[in-house]
């Protein structure tokens, strides 16, 4: 009796504080500001300088470009982007490396699938990826 007084004692006493679980995954995970997660990509900032190709440790960036449709203006325009996650270890050095920041880490961390297939994802998935910005990245 005493011990069931106890444990009564003991649940109460904690309904009242404040709860350390969330309802994953209804509600989103507030991640740390420095979290690496899942890459964001914006095409219309890539100059296509291939800095973010040559510095990944495990050569999952793919991309081509194009020359700028509008023969006034020089550079490059980004026709394909590709990352393949099945080996990505989101190491941060692609976003460090881009001088235009047209590639970011998110708190995105989700990317199960039921297949190796869906883990290489293309310049559009990349690009609707911002659900889960860092604080720091949105405008
Ligand atoms: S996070 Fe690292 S491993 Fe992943 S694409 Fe960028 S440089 Fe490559
Ligand atoms: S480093 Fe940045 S600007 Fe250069 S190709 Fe990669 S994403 Fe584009």
């Amino acid at each position: 009796m005493r011990g069931l007084a106890k444990g009564l004692a003991y649940t109460l006493k904690n309904m009242t504080k404040e709860k350390v679980t969330y309802n994953y995954p209804d509600q989103p995970l507030e991640m740390p500001d420095r979290f690496r997660g899942i890459q964001k990509f914006y095409p219309e900032k890539c100059i296509v300088c291939n800095q973010c190709v040559a510095i990944c440790p495990t050569d999952c960036i793919s991309l081509t470009g194009k020359a700028h449709p509008d023969p006034n203006k020089k550079g490059k325009i980004i026709e394909t982007y590709d990352i393949n996650f099945e080996i990505c270890i989101l190491c941060d050095l692609c976003t460090e490396v881009c001088p235009t920041e047209a590639i970011i880490m998110t708190n995105n961390f989700e990317l199960a699938e039921f297949s190796r297939d869906e883990l290489f994802k293309n310049l559009e998935w990349l690009d609707e990826n911002d659900t889960n910005l860092r604080k720091e990245n949105k405008v």
